[in-house]
């Protein structure tokens, strides 16, 4: 009933609780993610419910240059169960998903909701194993997000979040739109205090026995600024 009341004696303006601070600060405000944000969505920065989410106009700075697609946007399954995860964290793990890639919003949508059901029903998983995919239409296919522990790196989970290259990278890169969307993606995670700004990056096979994220990736990467040569 306050809640009602509360509504009721604001009404038509943005209303901002205290807990929504997170999302205020990166210059956003919170709404349903089933309202149009000019910008990008970003989960883990609004209280309430899990469709609740911060949008970040374009041209505000801070992740604007993201393009998030939700999970509910892309027609998730509900996690099984989650745990949260503590931020900032110091590591940032690339991935590719070993499948064919997508380059635009509808193959991809029906890729990723592919990925979790193998994720959920092949695997026994919770929930879709990666805390973010990234497409080659440039957009970014939010996981696990910001606020949950991930299943994608073996003895790393708790403490790295991980995005995964939508395709097969062995012989070729992803197009320029997939990295610049990772990159952008890493710098957002920085600006709203989710990864430290000193991170170091490392390709999954850096921490386990497989050829993953691709030797053409994994060349790539190893090029990028915080690619960090030494074991995780
Ligand atoms: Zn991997």
């Amino acid at each position: 009933m306050v809640s009602v009341c509360l509504l009721f004696l604001v009404g038509a303006a943005v209303y901002v609780t205290a807990d929504d601070s997170a999302c205020t600060a990166a210059s956003g405000n919170c709404q349903e993610d089933s309202l149009h944000c000019s910008g990008s969505y970003v989960s883990g920065l609004c209280t309430g419910h899990a469709t609740r989410r911060c949008c970040i106009p374009a041209g505000s700075g801070s992740c604007s240059n993201v393009h998030i697609v939700t999970r509910s946007q892309w027609g998730a399954r509900p996690a099984k169960t989650h745990s949260t995860m503590h931020v900032p964290v110091n590591e940032f793990f690339i991935h590719h998903t070993e499948t064919p890639a997508c380059t635009d919003m509808t193959a991809c949508k029906t890729r990723v909701r592919s990925i979790q059901n193998y994720h959920m029903d092949s695997n026994g998983w919770s929930d879709i194993g990666y805390s973010f995919l990234v497409g080659e239409d440039g957009n970014v296919y939010e996981g696990r997000g910001w606020s949950y522990v991930g299943a994608h790196t073996q003895n790393y989970n708790s403490i790295a979040f991980a995005a995964s290259m939508i395709g097969s990278y062995d012989s070729h890169l992803p197009n320029a739109k997939a990295l610049t969307a990772v990159k952008n993606l890493i710098a957002c995670g920085i600006q709203l205090g989710k990864i430290r700004s000193t991170y170091r990056l490392y390709g999954h096979r850096d921490a386990g026995q497989t050829s993953c994220p691709g030797d053409r990736l994994y060349a790539e990467i190893q090029t990028w600024p915080h690619y960090s040569h030494a074991h995780p």
